[in-house]
C-alpha cells in the first residue's frame, strides 16, 4: 500500500480519508464573503474562535460588503476581537473590501471570474493576506481548482516522508495539486469513523468541478485528521485510518510511535 509515485501515495491517503471520515462540508459559510471574512479570522488561531466573531458580526449585521464599508475600525476590532490579532485582522478585512471596490467594483461574481493566477497575486498583494489565506479565498469563495497548504496538511505529508519538515509552500501546492487535480471524489460507503463533521452549508453544497470538489475534501480531511489523530504533539497512530499507509521507513519522523 506505500508503493508508488508521491503523487499516488497522496491519493491513497485522500481516499483512505474519504473512506474513513467521508465528505468534510467545508467551507462553513453562507456567502462568499463569509467564507473571506472567514479564512482572515482563522488566522492564527482555532475554527471556534472564528465562528465566534462571525458570529457577533452576522449579529451586528456586519457581514455585507455595504456594511463593511461604513463600520469604523473600532467597532469591526471590537466585533471580530474573539478571533485574536483584532487589529490586525480587522485593518486586512477593510484592505480586501477596499481591493474588492477598486479592482471589481464591489463585485465578488466578477473577481471569482478573473484568471486564478491573477487573482492570486491580486490577493497576496492585500496586506496579511499570505497563500493559505489567498488560496482559501480562491478555492472556498471563488470556486477555483487550488491546493490549501495548511499546518495539518504539512504535518501528515511530512510524517508520512512526502514532503521535507522544510518543504516551502509551493512545492506542498505542487505536489497535492498533481496529485489530486484529475481525481474524482467518490463515496462508495458510509464513513468507518464518526467524526464531528460540519453541517452542509449553501456554500458547500454549491455546484463544483471535479477538481475542485478534491481539493475541497483533501482540505477538511487533512484538517479533520489532524484535529483528531495526528495531533503535533501525540499522534494517534494506532488508531488511525492511516496507520495502513504510514511508511516503516518514516515512523521516525512520528512522536511516540
Ligand atoms: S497519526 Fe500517525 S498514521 Fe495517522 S496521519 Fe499521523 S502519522 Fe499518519
Amino acid at each position: 500500500m506505500q508503493a508508488g509515485t508521491p503523487e499516488e501515495r497522496v491519493r491513497q491517503l485522500f481516499q483512505a480519508l474519504l473512506d474513513a471520515f467521508g465528505p468534510q462540508h467545508w467551507w462553513p459559510a453562507r456567502t462568499p464573503l463569509e467564507v473571506i471574512i472567514g479564512s482572515i479570522l482563522v488566522q492564527n488561531t482555532a475554527w471556534t474562535n472564528a465562528e465566534k466573531a462571525l458570529h457577533r458580526l452576522r449579529s451586528a449585521r456586519a457581514l455585507s460588503l455595504r456594511a463593511m464599508r461604513s463600520l469604523p475600525l473600532f467597532e469591526l476590532e471590537q466585533l471580530i476581537r474573539p478571533a485574536g490579532f483584532f487589529r490586525q485582522k480587522s485593518r486586512t478585512i477593510q484592505s480586501f473590501v477596499a481591493f474588492i471596490d477598486r479592482e471589481y467594483a464591489g463585485s465578488l461574481h466578477a473577481m471569482a471570474r478573473q484568471h486564478t493566477n491573477v487573482l492570486r497575486l491580486q490577493l497576496l498583494g492585500i496586506c496579511g493576506v499570505g497563500p493559505e489565506t489567498a488560496d482559501s479565498i480562491l478555492l472556498y469563495a471563488a470556486q477555483h481548482p487550488v491546493f490549501v497548504v495548511d499546518a495539518y496538511a504539512r504535518r501528515v505529508l511530512f510524517r508520512h516522508g512526502l514532503i521535507a519538515e522544510d518543504a516551502s509552500y509551493t512545492d506542498v501546492q505542487k505536489l497535492g495539486s498533481a496529485a489530486l487535480a484529475d481525481y474524482l471524489v467518490a463515496v462508495s460507503h458510509p464513513p468507518t469513523h464518526n467524526l464531528d463533521s460540519h453541517t452542509p452549508t449553501p456554500m458547500s453544497r454549491k455546484t463544483k468541478s471535479q477538481a475542485v470538489e478534491a481539493f475541497n475534501e483533501m482540505h477538511g480531511l487533512l484538517v479533520a485528521i489532524g484535529k483528531r489523530f495526528c495531533r503535533k504533539a501525540a499522534p494517534d497512530c494506532n488508531n488511525c485510518p492511516l496507520l495502513a499507509l504510514l511508511p516503516l521507513s518514516a515512523r521516525a519522523r512520528v512522536p511516540g510511535i
